[in-house]
């Protein structure tokens, strides 16, 4: 689930607010304080306290918070500034400790890029279409800017026009006043954590583009770059200095942003295989990993072909394809 009402419109609501809507806007705002009550119940009654959650699930105010808004002086530099709603002082709770730093680079520190100011090339505005209040219709020509952040990434070339491209886009955030009082914002979309990677924040609030990204990912996984060698490349060949936090950071949000279509890819694989006429062929070679010696299954299909790289044993063969074919 997620929550429908953002922190920056629940600050502003109160029962004057209440007394001016009509029966209909009413019932569009009740809606949704209704769903992020019993959001908010439902993880009350789960909290660490009772419950086998850890301490690290609960609210912001039990634990430091984890990110918080950077300034738009900020801009393209920054490793990562989220919008964070921030955690609001609540009454007869301990202020947040800070959190035990461990030695070295803290992960998402600034790098290089805190001092690389490339040339903005495009500009592009982003505004809340709706008021988050009353549902009424927001009018672009009224909202003004809030907050920006600064993202970069590459255009690939073509046929005609080969070769990439950098470019740098300002991204501008706006709110709008809406003709009921109530100020809404476009907050950029956060995605919910994944389970396997809960420490992984993804959202649209973000330095690396989608096609930077990929090529980070086919540097290191395909071309077998290190961390260095990648950074190496990205700084003497594209001119794009991204510090080795950066590129880890840009590892990690790229593992959990793929992590549900795994499972996607292996339920189209066995629905092709267990289809009238489908075949599965599975096959495993040796495969040499940082001096590990590890082994690359295949899963192959008339359509499809999955790969992993893995540990020579039952598991392997269990975790991919047993729960589909009801073998233990
Ligand atoms: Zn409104």
């Amino acid at each position: 689930m997620t929550q429908q009402l953002k922190d920056h419109s629940l600050k502003q609501l109160n029962s004057q607010y209440l007394a001016k809507l009509t029966p209909e806007e009413l019932l569009h705002l009740s809606t949704k304080l209704l769903h992020d009550l019993k959001e908010a119940r439902e993880q009350i009654n789960q909290n660490s306290n009772n419950s086998s959650k850890p301490p690290s699930s609960g609210f912001p105010w039990e634990t430091s918070p984890k990110t918080v808004a950077l300034p738009e002086t900020e801009g393209v530099g920054a490793a990562r500034g989220k919008p964070t709603p921030e955690p609001e002082a609540v009454a007869g709770t301990k202020p947040a400790q800070p959190a035990k730093r461990k030695a070295g680079k803290q992960p998402g520190a600034p790098g290089y890029g805190r001092v690389w100011h490339p040339p903005i090339n495009a500009d592009e505005h982003h505004y809340p279409s709706r008021c988050e209040a009353c549902g009424r219709s927001l009018d672009a020509a009224v909202s003004r800017i809030y907050t920006a952040y600064d993202s970069v990434d590459i255009q690939f070339g073509t046929d005609g026009n080969p070769g990439l491209t950098v470019i740098t886009t300002r991204h501008h955030l706006h709110d709008s006043v809406c003709t009921c009082g109530h100020v809404s914002r476009h907050i950029p979309h956060r995605q919910a954590p994944d389970p396997l990677y809960p420490e992984v924040d993804v959202g649209e609030w973000r330095l690396i583009g989608g096609n930077l990204a990929a090529l980070i990912v086919h540097l290191r996984l395909r071309s077998r770059l290190s961390l260095r060698g990648t950074q190496e490349l990205l700084r003497e060949v594209l001119g794009i200095p991204l510090s080795v936090g950066v590129l880890q950071q840009c590892f990690e949000e790229a593992a959990a942003s793929a992590s549900p279509l795994e499972d996607a890819l292996v339920e189209g694989l066995l629905a092709e295989a267990t289809a009238d006429g489908g075949v599965l062929y599975i096959d495993e070679t040796s495969w040499k990993e940082r001096g590990e010696a590890l082994w690359l299954w295949t899963f192959v299909t008339t359509l499809s072909v999955c790969f992993y790289v893995g540990q020579r044993t039952i598991e392997m063969l269990d975790n991919v394809i047993s729960p589909h074919f009801g073998a233990g």
